[in-house]
């Protein structure tokens, strides 16, 4: 069958369809297959995943995953494109395409209507980069048993979520993905791929489920509270920071040196020096004295 992403069918189908692209909404379509079965390849999917999609722009990506998985649930906000999808996807009647904002999406009723009858839930996306971290966090803390996720992103945004401690890119956005998931970069991609090519450069990466917490926490929303705390100024050392960042913070410093005294950790560092095991231990000594009530 004729794949979707060649340049040559791309612009047929865009022709046909007379679809403009719209900036707004992240629309840089992949005319590369080689890419896109790379992607396909790094998502390790067999016919008893289920898979879901957010964005298949005109199903170059959805129907690369399509031939590999056994379901495709696949979200486009964009209604303009839902009868270009119907007429390029015709051939997989094991994709679903819901119009829908991702981010408006109930993924437990997705989970239980499509994707009882498979093994494992993965997601696959070459995201649209305006809403990039919005939907990394929707599927992470939504709890849905979602085992992997490969995705592109533009590879500023994959440098943070892949750092490790003591980096430049190492910060609260690192911590709150590599809590739940192991990050690494699957591969780095040029803009040529792209049609419109986006302004920068992009990245694929692969998250997969840790299949331990890295540490045991009081309450995981405090423990991103505390470390988005620390990072407000980097340059700043951490009881600095968590002096402005935390309620009353400057009143009790004190009790914050505590929290440090008890968990050895030196007050003096900066944030980024600090791993998640260490923020873990330190949120969970600052918990009784600085977390909010629940409303
Ligand atoms: N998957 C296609 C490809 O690789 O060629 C298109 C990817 S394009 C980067 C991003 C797609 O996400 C576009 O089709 C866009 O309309 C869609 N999109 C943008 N924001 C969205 C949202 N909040 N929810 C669902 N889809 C969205």
């Amino acid at each position: 069958m004729k794949d979707i992403a060649t340049p040559n069918r791309t612009k047929e189908i865009l022709e046909t369809y007379g679809f403009s692209f719209k900036k707004s909404l992240g629309q840089n379509f992949l005319i590369d297959v080689n890419i896109l079965k790379n992607i396909v390849y790094h998502a390790g999917l067999t016919k008893r995943t289920g898979v879901i999609e957010v964005g298949p722009g005109i199903g170059a990506l959805t129907e690369q995953i399509a031939r590999e998985a056994g379901q495709v649930v696949s979200f486009e906000i964009d209604g303009r494109l839902l009868p270009v999808l119907e007429d390029t996807l015709s051939p997989y009647p094991n994709v679903k395409i819901i119009h829908q904002d991702i981010l408006e999406a109930d993924l437990n009723a997705v989970m239980e209507q499509y994707f009882t009858d498979v093994d494992e839930v993965v997601v696959v996306a070459n995201l649209p980069y305006y809403v990039t971290t919005p939907i990394i966090l929707k599927f992470l803390m939504s709890k849905v048993p979602i085992e992997r996720l490969v995705i592109m992103m533009q590879k500023e945004v994959a440098d943070r979520i892949t750092a490790s401690p003591g980096t430049k890119a190492y910060g609260s956005l690192s911590i709150a993905i590599q809590y739940y998931m192991d990050a690494e970069v699957a591969m780095i991609v040029p803009k040529t791929v792209f049609m419109p090519q986006p302004n920068v450069e992009s990245a694929v990466i692969r998250l997969s489920r840790k299949t331990e917490a890295p540490v045991e926490v009081i309450d995981e929303d405090f423990l991103f509270e505390v470390s988005r705390g620390s990072f407000v100024q980097r340059r700043k050392t951490i009881l600095n920071n968590l002096q402005t960042s935390l309620p009353n913070g400057k009143e009790k410093k004190d009790t914050i040196l505590e929290a440090f005294e008890k968990t050895g950790i030196d007050p003096g560092r900066r944030g980024e020096t600090l791993t998640i095991e260490e923020f873990g231990r330190l949120a969970n000594a600052l918990y009784p004295d600085f977390h909010r009530p629940q409303k």
